[in-house]
């Protein structure tokens, strides 16, 4: 019998973490598998970086470090956010955690209580439903289409809020589509939340200096929505630290002291190595990275021009981050190398199988007609890759 709780059995489990991992066990079988699933960069972490880590355990770093992160990497996120974002945020509104992913699921169970509401623009990135799930929250998905560039607008926003929501989380850059949300764009939604006094914002903002079109805006820059917007962000993606684990929100002090106390229950924070290495990651000047974003923009041509020329892959033109998200619902209720395609989830696996590419669902991503692509790969890699998917449909 199944002596495990309802809360992990009902979980479902990341799909982005389970392509990884079916990719990586076909190759130990010997497939030459290409990975595109995971949103994770390919380069490897700035040497500045790497350095400063080195340094830090020479110093003898080694024990636990305040709960919600060490004073000087929190004055460091503070400069960052004053610097890039024009925020202002003092020391106990900040929160270091163990990855951004850390930071969601300290929000969400800071802030829900069972049965509360959350509205998620879809395409939303892959944890957002479960993790609300999991502190009891129902995630209320809001349909946007490729016509709106997947974007929620502020009638469908007025529209989903019911006296039970009580957050709103969106990215942007967005994981999946890659949009960004302008200034305008967000003040229209702002301008319906006015009317809702009592509903919070977390603004997901880890793909911010991947951003081919320049303009990031952060909702908390919104005077009147400063004081209940969460602003996520980390390290993972924009100078490729994933494993490092550091993520960092600036909230109102009233949440960071919560998501202080909840991770002084369950992690203890973050690791100490890594957040030292995090305090020069931050201090450095985003032209720092620039490298690795010049890259992804020229990927990112490279694979817009690659799919155009796969008949029924409908793709919207990624602001930011390393996916595309294309629609392929074309393709659905066809029968290819005797394989039927349902939906989004049978094409991603008949890809896996017949061309050997990793992608993810769409529906993992709360739309059922895409799939996403990352290209967080080298350019050979992504060629190889379009060519397979290619000949693999033809
Ligand atoms: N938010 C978004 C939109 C992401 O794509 C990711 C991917 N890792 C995360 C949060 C979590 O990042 P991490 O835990 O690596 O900081
Ligand atoms: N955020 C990345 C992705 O969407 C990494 C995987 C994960 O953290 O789930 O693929």
């Amino acid at each position: 019998m199944n002596q495990l709780s309802d809360r992990i059995n009902n979980l479902a489990t990341s799909a982005t973490l389970a392509m990884a991992a079916k990719a990586r066990e076909l190759r130990a079988e010997g497939k030459d598998i290409i990975g595109l699933s995971l949103g994770e960069p390919d380069f490897n972490t700035p040497d500045f970086i790497k350095d400063a880590a080195i340094e830090a355990i020479n110093q003898n770093y080694n024990s636990y470090t305040p709960v919600d992160g060490y004073v000087e990497l929190k004055e460091a996120i503070i400069n960052k956010f004053k610097r890039d974002n024009n925020l202002s945020y003092t020391l106990p509104q900040i929160v270091v955690s163990t990855g951004a992913k850390q930071s969601l699921a300290n929000i969400a169970s800071v802030m829900l209580n069972a049965g509360d509401e959350v509205i998620l623009p879809c395409p939303y990135w892959v944890s957002y439903s479960d993790i609300v799930k999991l502190s009891d929250g129902i995630p209320v998905e809001v349909q946007t289409s490729i016509d709106t560039d997947f974007k929620m607008t502020a009638d469908q926003l007025e529209a989903a809020i019911t006296p039970k929501t009580k957050m709103i989380w969106y990215s942007s850059p967005c994981n999946p589509s890659g949009s960004v949300y302008s200034k305008e764009e967000l003040r229209a939604l702002a301008d319906v939340l006015q009317k809702h006094p009592n509903i919070y914002v977390v603004s997901d903002e880890i793909y911010e200096h991947i951003n081919f079109k320049g303009g990031h805006f952060s909702m908390a820059e919104f005077e009147d929505m400063y004081d209940r917007t969460i602003t996520v962000n980390g390290v993972s993606k924009a100078f490729a630290m994933t494993g490092w684990r550091i993520g960092y929100i600036g909230a109102p002090d009233w949440i960071a002291r919560a998501c202080n106390k909840m991770q002084g229950q369950i992690t203890s924070g973050a690791n100490c190595i890594a957040q030292r290495a995090v305090i020069t990651a931050l201090e450095a000047e985003p032209s720092s990275i620039k490298y690795m974003v010049d890259e992804f923009k020229e990927r990112r041509k490279l694979i817009l021009n690659l799919l155009s020329e796969i008949e029924g892959f409908k793709t919207n033109e990624p602001e930011g981050a390393f996916y595309v998200f294309p629609n392929v619902s074309s393709y659905f209720g066809k029968t290819i190398k005797g394989k039927t395609i349902n939906n989004a989830s049978d094409f991603s696996l008949f890809l896996l199988e017949e061309a050997l590419v990793a992608t993810v669902t769409g529906e993992a991503f709360g739309n059922p007609d895409c799939i996403r692509i990352s290209y967080a790969a080298s350019q050979e890699e992504i060629k190889e890759a379009i060519k397979r998917i290619k000949t693999a449909l033809s």
